[in-house]
């Protein structure tokens, strides 16, 4: 912890209840705020530390987006950062109601959002979501990205984080530069079979990619 500049934490939910019930677990609640009461003192003994909260926006408290980010402005972190729960299932997973619902609610939250407190509420999210690949031979995002997950291992996307066939490193194989510009990763994700990639919420961003890395782009000029 003392030499990470980004560290991201946070409750799920602006009450109790509600994170005991997206955790399954009860009695964290005061636990988990008094961490980030905790964090937020650590890092005033540094200049570039940020502390965020992670919100993963869930049937059962999507309702408490707004309140929550108020909750955290008030607590002192830097930042909030709202998206969606990834499942296979997950354009299932809320009714056309819901989803217009949350998207309301991503943008009242936004608006909470100043020069001291940055909200990241993943609006384009949802929309971007599609179960198949389209239009596109080969995903460039994960050219620019790599995923550490909490079993320190490295994943080419956090779409496809703690999907053990994807794995390109250990965070005790070596340096970072080593693993992230090592021949493993190398081969990856210049080989990597996008077609069977059955869900992603990046397909905007791997188009825009694509696009990009065309020999000849139209439009490039076009104002
Ligand atoms: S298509 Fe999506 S899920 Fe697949 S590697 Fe690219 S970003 Fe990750």
């Amino acid at each position: 912890m003392n030499t990470a500049r980004h560290n991201h934490s946070g409750p799920a939910a602006h009450e109790a209840e509600v994170h005991a019930r997206v955790h399954g677990v009860p009695g964290q609640f005061d636990k988990v705020l008094d961490g980030v009461v905790r964090a937020v003192e650590w890092a005033k003994n540094y200049n570039d530390v940020v502390i965020g909260a992670s919100f993963i926006i869930q049937k059962d408290n999507f309702h408490q987006i707004v309140r929550f980010t108020e909750l955290m402005g008030t607590y002192g972190v830097d930042n909030v950062r709202l998206a969606h729960e990834v499942t296979p299932k997950w354009d299932e997973l809320f009714t056309d109601q819901e989803k217009i619902k949350i998207l309301n609610y991503l943008k009242r939250a936004k608006s909470v959002e100043d020069k001291d407190f940055r909200v990241f509420a993943m609006v384009d999210r949802l929309p971007s979501y599609h179960p198949k690949p389209i239009g596109v031979d080969q995903c460039g995002y994960q050219f620019f990205t790599a995923s550490l997950s909490c079993d320190c291992m490295f994943y080419p996307c956090c779409v496809t984080k703690f999907n053990r066939d994807y794995i390109y490193g250990y965070l005790q194989w070596g340096s970072l530069t080593e693993i992230l510009l090592g021949d493993v990763r190398k081969k990856l994700v210049q080989s990597f079979p996008y077609d069977a990639c059955e869900y992603c919420y990046l397909r905007e961003k791997v188009k825009f990619i694509d696009y990009l890395c065309q020999s000849d782009p139209p439009h490039v000029n076009y104002v």
